[in-house]
């Protein structure tokens, strides 16, 4: 994970800085910035994912019968054919599930852990200070121990409909036979390059064969995929943490060892293990919804749902009449909602997050009130929440990535599934095993674990979990789910969700809309506004500006995917800053 120059520059950390002037973070996969087409559809059931193979898989899943859950395995098991940069088997999870049945919701938590083996001080140099960034990720010991298999097999397990294999057949397929790779596929090769790929053959011989692209127009095979694919869908996540896919990915490891002797990185017991965490899904008020996401480990639900309240008590105090007002107050609520996350999050396995104070309405409105109608250029602070009174930490910089992916599926019966899936950086770190693409997760630990002398929360610690700033949304009307939402995007994630939220509750605007308005985003010093002005009418900067506001321009690469309920159907979008393809079941 890596990060951003002016936070670091202020802090201790070394950077690739001839990478930095290179990579625009905000958008490290350079979007296709004349892709205007916005894909959407409605129905009784409805699928977004960022792909439109994996959406047709879970489509044809839906039609076969199954429900929510057997198309979030169709899904994620395409995706990690057909986008390996951005999810896989090998990466981390976050699935928010609404039961129609049961009418509950559950947070299934299969992000990656760290091994037994990791050092706290394992991204130190001898000198103090940190690894440098791109170093790190193509680390060994940046690999920690996936979890979205085991996410699959226990959310199937729980409310799948469709026996297990059956949702393997689309991957399968896909890997074996080949697919005509997607631009953005090209381009996501094309950036691992860039970052660095020598220190994995297998990645090399598969994705840049002879030192070449894959042909644009022949299909694509991943064999090895293929057989593990297979080998999961008969064996199970069994197979997967303690068979042959274990076996072999162990050893793999160990080969890579032998070469950097030092270096710790996961054993079998560690995949052994590992266990998916239920978790109780944080949710708050908002006007007359209630908005869910996702706990710690994850830092973006937490900011999702502080920024909104501020956002609410500012606007009731305020009025939003005013485009501008809006933005205003917009970037001000995301700004605090920062300072906290860098500030309280970490895997509660190790400091106990003051969760409730961070999200109790009198903090929120404590925290609304130190906001100025003009922003302060202040780098905002961190709260003193209720529960944080014998917790002594400091900050850590924020991170940005850019290997995640959202899905979001309703079905007939009306379940409904959330999920972010991640491998951290663009194919994560580059090391394959079994066809599958190994996360670098751990590179989201703080990379230092204390700051003057104060511990940081997401320090490193031996079967921790990473902070994660991905933050799946499930929406209510009462008590009825009304609209489901998500986004890659690294630490940008609660900022786009944000976006999409207010566009979707206050401006009421559809799916399609959503997806195609300008984003506003936050550093501590500064509002950034989307690039390109074709989205968004409006000259709102100049407002900003004169409102106090220092202003920075980028593009973004949010993977946004959002559906919502009107008039009794569903109405989905994909975000057109990616591939992403939306289809429905009437
Ligand atoms: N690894 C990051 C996280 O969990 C997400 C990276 C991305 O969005 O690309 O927060």
């Amino acid at each position: 994970m890596r990060y951003f120059l002016s936070f670091i520059s202020a802090l201790f950390y070394t950077l690739p800085l001839p990478l930095l002037a290179q990579i625009n973070w905000n958008a490290p996969e350079s979007i296709d910035a004349k892709r205007s087409r916005i894909s959407t559809a409605s129905g009784q059931a409805v699928v977004v994912t960022a792909n439109p193979l994996a959406s047709d898989a879970a489509l044809k899943t839906l039609e076969k019968g199954g429900n929510a859950m057997d198309a979030v395995i169709s899904a994620q098991t395409v995706l990690a054919v057909v986008e390996p940069q951005s999810s896989g088997l090998g990466g981390g999870s976050f699935l928010l599930y609404w039961d129609q049945a049961k009418q509950s919701l559950y947070a299934l938590d299969g992000r990656e852990t760290a091994s037994a083996q990791v050092k706290e001080n394992m991204w130190r140099t001898s000198n103090g200070t940190a690894v440098p960034w791109l170093q790190a990720t193509k680390s060994l010991s940046a690999i920690g121990v996936p979890g979205t298999t085991a996410l699959l097999w226990e959310g199937h397990q729980q409310f799948g409909s469709l026996p297990w294999e059956a949702n393997f057949q689309s991957s399968i397929h896909l890997a074996k036979e080949g697919f005509i790779p997607s631009p953005r596929f090209l381009r996501s090769i094309s950036l691992a390059n860039r970052l660095g790929i020598d220190h994995s053959p297998s990645f090399k011989s598969l994705y840049l064969p002879n030192g070449s692209l894959p042909k644009q127009k022949i299909p694509f095979r991943n064999q090895k995929l293929a057989s593990t694919l297979s080998r999961l869908a008969k064996g199970g996540a069994n197979e997967f943490y303690r068979g042959k896919v274990a076996n072999e990915l162990i050893e793999n490891l160990q080969l890579q060892q032998n070469r950097h002797i030092t270096v710790n990185t996961i054993t079998n017991e560690d995949l052994a293990s590992y266990k998916v965490q239920w978790r109780t899904p944080i949710c708050r008020k908002y006007k007359s919804w209630k908005i869910c996401s996702f706990p710690p480990p994850s830092g973006g639900g937490v900011a999702v749902l502080q920024a909104l309240g501020i956002f609410e008590l500012l606007s009731n105090k305020n009025g939003t009449q005013a485009n501008t007002n809006r933005w205003h107050l917009l970037s001000e609520s995301l700004r605090y909602a920062d300072a906290d996350r860098s500030h309280w999050i970490g895997d509660p396995i190790d400091w106990p997050v003051p969760l409730k104070g961070l999200l109790e309405d009198d903090y929120i409105e404590q925290r609304a009130n130190t906001i100025q109608p003009q922003t302060t250029k202040f780098r905002p602070l961190p709260g003193k929440p209720k529960g944080s009174e014998l917790l002594d930490l400091a900050s850590q910089p924020r991170t940005a990535g850019g290997g995640t992916t959202h899905l979001v599926v309703v079905d007939v019966e009306g379940n409904l599934a959330s999920y972010t899936s991640s491998v951290e950086t663009v194919f994560g770190s580059r090391y394959l095993s079994g066809g599958m693409v190994l996360n670098n997760q751990l590179t989201d630990f703080s990379f230092l674990s204390t700051n003057s002398g104060k511990p940081i929360a997401n320090r490193i610690k031996p079967k921790k979990r990473p902070m994660s700033s991905m933050s799946p949304v499930i929406v209510f009307s009462g008590d009825r789910p009304v609209l489901a939402v998500g986004s890659p995007g690294g630490w940008l994630i609660p900022h786009y969700i944000t976006n999409a939220l207010i566009g979707a509750l206050d401006l009421q605007l559809s799916p399609k809309e959503i997806v195609a308005k300008k984003l506003l985003s936050v550093e501590p010093n500064y509002t950034v506004l989307e690039k390109s002005s074709a989205w968004l009418k409006g000259n709102i900067h100049q407002e900003l500006e004169s409102l106090g506001h220092q202003i920075k321009y980028s593009s973004f690469s949010s993977g946004l995917a959002i559906i919502k309920k009107h008039n009794g159907k569903w109405h989905g979008a994909a975000d057109p800053r990616r591939e992403g393809k939306a289809v429905g079941l009437q």
